[in-house]
């Protein structure tokens, strides 16, 4: 993966959300493998961001706005049930 405004492969891939753990992410953001997007995101967020020229491109997919889709809360289907399977 270089980017493909530099072609530096010296690049991130961005982090869209609120991270649970940031413990756990620490050392990929220190890393710089990783960099953190922001809490807000929508349906065009950029995947990787160049740590050299911090050119972003891509196309993110937030696997979490997957899985509200697939969800019938109507039905009381309940999150933690699941992640507890
Ligand atoms: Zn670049």
């Amino acid at each position: 993966m270089n980017c493909p405004k530099c072609n530096s492969s010296d690049v991130a891939e961005i982090f869209w959300g609120y991270p649970g753990n940031l413990d756990s992410m620490k050392e990929k953001l220190d890393k710089k493998e990783i960099v953190l997007g922001g809490c807000l995101v929508s349906d065009h967020d950029p995947e990787f961001e160049c740590n050299k020229c911090h050119n972003r491109w891509g196309d993110a997919e937030h696997n979490f706005s997957d899985k509200t889709d697939s969800f019938d809360y109507d039905q009381g289907f309940n999150l933690d049930e699941v992640y507890d399977q």
